[in-house]
């Protein structure tokens, strides 16, 4: 998967991730999917456009259309037609761009849809990175022509110990290609990014990082080029444990006795609820097998409070002590999934009736003091770019 960087910023709340296969023209060496060109997962047709039917009814007002690269879905203009024909739904293409041609441009105009591109550094880093040669070329040529066709682009980039130093320049290139806005994603230790051990930001980089970009934000805010961060802010967490997927039990103020704010199908069909990683012991079920509204009510009966139990028992354990202002939760859940074993008499957070009403993944864009939340990161996304 590609620069899957959410915003979120839809009238109906929820996500739909779909990874349209595993197959990728590259395999880069930080690939959280573990996406190849030999990979031959993929999600059939009829169930993709049967979930993007449901979007509405459910609730769902964005959908990430991602991989491995979806343009190397056989069906990816169905998948669009189907999508554009859903009131109120936004669309945003996760892709290494590179085989953007001028049909694709017109077509995700069409469309209304977003793009979202990785870019990892400069030439010769970002083909380093993505393990090909040329790759940054390609992907260039794909921004330029979906800026022409005037397509919102936002460049993704995954720092790490390798292009730390060159994130300005980054940001300089992808605001004089064109792009609307530059995400920054730190190096993830999940897929093949587990392996990169001598790359991962320490948390005083992190903390440096936070400035540098802040800072980038300013520099660019009169032009309308934004900088963002992709991931959570601890602070925010403390204040608004929804947005680690904890504050919406009973006690919610919202009044919401269970939820999922987003359905990730992974490329084999498995459905899992907010993070791509999570082990699929925490599945709903899989697409196809049922309509995604039958999984969702089964598993809210039966299987959800599983999740709840892992969430809760994280949270209390890690982010009352965690050290740095920015916090990777959708990847320490992901680790913790695959060797979690409840334990009745561990600290959880309890279920407790909230008062604040700002209180939630959505209203906490809104309205937070600065010392609450950095005013450039990303407080939405769950799901962070590969
Ligand atoms: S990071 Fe994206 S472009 Fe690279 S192998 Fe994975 S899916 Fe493909």
């Amino acid at each position: 998967m590609d620069a899957c960087a959410e915003s979120g910023a839809s009238r109906r709340e929820g996500t739909l991730m779909l990874h349209l296969l595993g197959r990728c023209n590259l395999s880069c060496l930080h690939c959280y999917m573990e996406g190849s060109p030999t990979r031959r997962e993929h999600l059939p047709l009829e169930h993709v456009l049967a979930a993007i039917r449901e979007c509405e009814p459910l609730g769902i007002g964005s959908l990430y259309l991602t991989g491995g690269e979806p343009l190397l879905y056989r069906s990816i203009e169905d998948v669009l037609s189907a999508a554009t024909a859903v009131p109120g739904l936004q669309i945003t293409v996760c892709t290494n761009g590179m085989m953007i041609t001028p049909r694709h441009a017109a077509l995700f105009r069409k469309s209304n849809a977003r793009v979202n591109v990785s870019i990892d550094g400069d030439r010769a880093f970002h083909d380093h990175f993505r393990n090909q040669q040329g790759a940054f070329r390609a992907s260039e040529a794909g921004i330029q022509a979906m800026v022409e066709a005037g397509i919102a682009v936002t460049v993704v980039t995954t720092i790490s110990q390798g292009n730390l130093s060159s994130m300005a320049s980054v940001a300089e290139w992808a605001a004089q290609v064109g792009a609307v806005e530059f995400r920054v994603q730190p190096l993830l230790k999940l897929g093949r990014g587990t392996s990169m051990t001598d790359q991962f930001l320490t948390m005083a980089q992190m903390d440096r990082l936070l400035l540098e970009l802040s800072d980038l934000a300013n520099l660019y805010r009169a032009t309308g080029f934004r900088c963002n961060l992709v991931g959570q802010n601890r602070k925010f967490l403390l204040a608004h444990p929804c947005g680690a997927y904890v504050c919406n039990g009973t006690g919610c103020h919202r009044g919401v006795a269970k939820e999922i704010k987003k359905l990730v199908v992974r490329e084999d069909g498995t459905v899992l609820p907010e993070v791509t990683n999570l082990s699929h012991e925490f599945a709903l079920g899989k697409l196809g097998d049922a309509p995604l509204a039958l999984l969702v009510s089964s598993y809210l009966n039966d299987g959800y409070a599983r999740f709840d139990h892992l969430c809760r028992e994280t949270y209390a354990n890690i982010l009352p002590t965690w050290p740095s202002i920015y916090i990777p939760w959708d990847q320490i859940l992901a680790e913790r999934s695959h060797h979690w074993i409840p334990r009745p008499d561990a600290a959880i957070l309890p279920l407790e009736r909230r008062s604040d009403p700002q209180c939630g993944v959505t209203g906490a864009a809104r309205g937070l003091s600065l010392d609450e939340r950095s005013p450039f990161m990303i407080q939405e996304t769950r799901t962070l770019e590969n």
